[in-house]
């Protein structure tokens, strides 16, 4: 496997073969089931048109809120094809350049910037100085200090800053949040994360510390811490943290290989977790309680999601991701909707905070403590 992609879809794709899994309609349900949604449309713009970009706009036909009319990229034959498969209109294409001039579009109200990491920040603070909104893939960027500087620009432009917090809209996932809400899992004890895949090709950007800020923790590990804090329901106040590294010469310095982290709550759960860039089949959740327990397998990768609690299986409808992400997004920017959990980039920055520890702690070999 060579990219995060080919995990992801090989994860699902195997464990049906195997019939780990109930083979599943692809519903391409662009809503959390059960609401319907009518109000304005958010008209999108995607910066990148690269392997997650076109995820994204694919699954953005099947929205009811959210729809494509925008691209920028620095790949002219790349704009060609989409504004054909899209129907995008001329006046409704940038480049890297040219993109400030987006402030006097009235066709577009968000810009979806998709680029590799070390990107983000520059990109989101250009969105917001042109008085659109932003939203920023995961990790929102490779440090808590160039996070806070998109927070402010945001604020300082008046729109909004989300991130594809994907999950955080997840039918099986909100479900183990609501019986966790309800106690049905009594007291919250242990939270276990496992985030990663084998990565490929030595060249991709995600193996460069200029442009990926590090390695498997800003790709993958990140769903893990992340995901902690979703299902324990509290934000973690200590981390230590181990790295190995088996392969020095494809995993540079500053990219990290392979990660083993623990975290401590206020409540007392402490959570154990593993991020790596050389090992398959690792997407898997379990929230243990004293009075019952969650797991979520695979936990973060497209579809289908599958949970298991001490009741029995979850048997909730699989949704195309990135299609309810749109949707709700459309919904917090218009209409103030207060997700769940939330997707802002004040989320994503407690994030950030963790994995700054997490590199601290695996540099310095100390316990680091953490104030999101
Ligand atoms: P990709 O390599 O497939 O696409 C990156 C795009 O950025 C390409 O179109 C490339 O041309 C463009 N680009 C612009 N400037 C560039 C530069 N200087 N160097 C390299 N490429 C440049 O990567 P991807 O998988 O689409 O990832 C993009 C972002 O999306 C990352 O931040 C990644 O973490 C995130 N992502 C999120 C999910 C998710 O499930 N939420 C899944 C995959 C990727």
């Amino acid at each position: 496997m060579n990219s995060r992609r080919e995990f992801l879809q090989k994860i699902s794709g195997s464990a049906i073969g195997l019939g780990i899994l109930p083979t599943l309609a692809s519903a391409a349900c662009a809503t959390i089931p059960g609401e319907i949604n009518d109000g304005p449309v958010l008209r999108v713009a995607i910066l990148g048109l690269g392997g997650y970009a076109t995820r994204v706009a694919e699954a953005m036909v099947n929205c009811k809120r959210a729809k494509l009319t925008g691209l920028i990229s620095g790949t002219p034959e790349k704009i060609k094809a989409w504004q054909a498969k899209y129907n995008i209109p001329d006046k409704n294409c940038y480049n890297y350049e040219n993109y400030d001039a987006i402030k006097n579009n009235p066709d577009i109200d968000a810009v979806y910037v998709i680029t590799p990491n070390a990107l983000h920040k520059e990109e989101v603070i250009r969105v917001a100085k042109a008085g659109k909104h932003a939203i920023s893939e995961k990790p929102m960027a490779i440090s808590v200090k160039e996070g806070e500087e998109m927070i402010e620009a945001c604020k300082k432009a008046n729109v909004k800053l989300l991130v594809g917090y994907r999950m955080h809209f997840e039918p099986h996932t909100l479900e183990i949040i609501r019986m966790r809400n309800a106690g049905e899992f009594g007291k919250i004890t242990f939270f276990q994360g496992l985030s990663g895949f084998v990565s490929g090709d030595p060249k991709q950007w995600r193996l460069n510390p200029a442009l990926s800020g590090g390695g498997a923790m800003m790709d993958i590990g990140i769903y893990s811490v992340n995901g902690s804090r979703y299902m324990i329901g509290e934000d973690p106040i200590w981390v230590n943290a181990v790295e190995t590294k088996n392969d020095p010469v494809k995993f540079v310095q500053g990219i990290d290989e392979t990660i083993q982290f623990q975290m401590g709550f206020p409540g007392g759960a402490v959570a154990s977790c593993l991020s790596t860039y050389s090992m398959n089949w690792l997407d898997r959740f379990f929230l243990d309680g004293l009075n019952g327990f969650a797991e979520l397998h695979p936990a973060t990768s497209y579809d289908p999601t599958q949970g298991l609690t001490h009741k029995g299986p979850l048997n909730f409808p699989n949704t195309v991701h990135q299609a309810v992400q749109m949707d709700e997004m459309a919904a917090i920017i218009f209409d103030g909707k207060k997700p769940i959990v939330p997707v802002n980039g004040e989320e994503a920055l407690k994030d950030l905070k963790v994995i700054e520890g997490i590199y601290k702690s695996a540099q310095t070999g100390k316990t680091v403590n953490l104030q999101l």
